[in-house]
């Protein structure tokens, strides 16, 4: 059912994706990293449990705010997790009780690398929610991190993918482009997920108006992907409501309620980073679209930059998600790619 609200897991229930998919299960082949990135509800959790379910390997899904306890990640928790897949894979551990455990995190990667070495298949441990890791340890995660970049330089079986949401994943977590961090000059590869284009948003309503039988007007699924663009969590919702109470408005109203809640405390996530960050957005949002001029108007309300950390700040923004710069009579501009961002930010 397209219009299920949880994540969808068999590639049936995935709609169109194919490529991204492929995209996906490649990477995760080839890559002892992989990011899955894109703007929230497009469908990274989708996407994952499908890939898991298709490609040849082992796979280990692991939603990070599963170990959470008292507002932290328990490590203990944590393993458990990746214990209680040893044990469905049947995985002996000869003399050792598995709880508690003595085991640590760099003996667990260990154990899964032999058993997947012994049995000739790739072991992926998917992380979801991995913004939750900065929760982890005394230092933001970076004791787990610690752990996959000793798995990444001795394990050749172990694959790993992390994904959730941009804001903290990015920023606060992985630290790429932090020299410091551990994972630094490690090679890894990043996928972005897109909305839908138009004319697939409009397929996937219809699709699943379809198949609870409900006859639809075109102009109603049309405004609702006006309004809400290709995200296809926000089009499920639309139609789970419609599908409930049978009236565009109200389930349009009640999706678009739901965004901007959503979205807001995303926004207020990002202004706790810098301020600016905003700042760029609100500059996009009136259609000031130029570096030099984003810059002028972000100067203007919080004094002034350096070119090259202004450009680091739009080069984030550009790998959350936020905005994509493209090419218009030759001149790079900036737009903000959700247009639920762009009304909250203007309101
Ligand atoms: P994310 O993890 O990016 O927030 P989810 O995977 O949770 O996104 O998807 C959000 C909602 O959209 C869920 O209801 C999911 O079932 C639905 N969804 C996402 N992508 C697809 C797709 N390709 N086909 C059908 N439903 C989808
Ligand atoms: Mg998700």
């Amino acid at each position: 059912m397209l219009f299920d609200p949880k994540p969808k897991e068999r590639k049936e229930d995935l709609f169109d994706r194919e490529e991204e998919l492929a995209e996906l299960i490649s990477s995760i082949t080839k890559y002892p990293i992989t990011l899955l990135l894109g703007i929230r509800r497009t469908g990274k959790s989708s996407i994952i449990k499908v890939s898991l379910n298709e490609i040849d390997a082992i796979g280990i899904y692991i939603d990070v705010r599963k170990a959470m306890k008292g507002g932290r990640v328990s490590e203990e928790r944590l393993k458990l997790q990746l214990l209680g897949n040893i044990r469905r894979l049947r995985i002996n551990i000869p003399g050792i009780k598995l709880e508690p455990t003595p085991l640590d995190m760099t003996d667990i990667f260990d154990l899964l690398n032999s058993y997947g070495r012994k049995r000739r298949k790739i072991i992926v441990l998917a992380f979801d929610e991995a913004q939750y890791f900065r929760f982890y340890g005394s230092r933001g995660g970076e004791d787990f991190l610690l752990a996959v970049a000793y798995s990444y330089d001795n394990h050749e079986w172990i694959r790993f993918l992390f994904s959730g949401s941009e804001v903290g994943l990015l920023h606060d977590f992985l630290g790429f482009d932090d020299s410091k961090a551990p994972l630094f000059g490690r090679i890894y590869n990043e996928i972005t997920l897109e909305p839908f284009p138009r004319d697939l948003s409009i397929e996937f309503l219809r699709e699943g108006f379809r198949e609870v039988n409900l006859n639809v007007p075109q102009e109603h699924i049309e405004v609702a992907v006006d309004e809400l663009d290709g995200v296809p969590g926000w089009l499920v919702e639309y139609g789970y409501h419609y599908v409930h109470t049978r009236d565009h408005r109200e389930a349009l109203e009640r999706t678009l309620q739901n965004a901007l809640s959503l979205i807001r405390s995303e926004l207020s996530e990002l202004e706790r980073r810098s301020e600016r960050y905003v700042a760029i957005l609100k500059a996009i949002s009136l259609g000031i679209n130029r570096w030099s001029k984003i810059k002028e108007y972000v100067e203007a309300k919080h004094g002034s930059i350096t070119n090259a950390r202004f450009s680091a700040l739009l080069k984030n923004l550009e790998k959350m998600s936020w905005i994509r710069a493209e090419l218009k009579d030759g001149r790079k501009v900036y737009r903000i790619v959700d247009p639920v961002v762009e009304r909250v930010i203007r309101s």
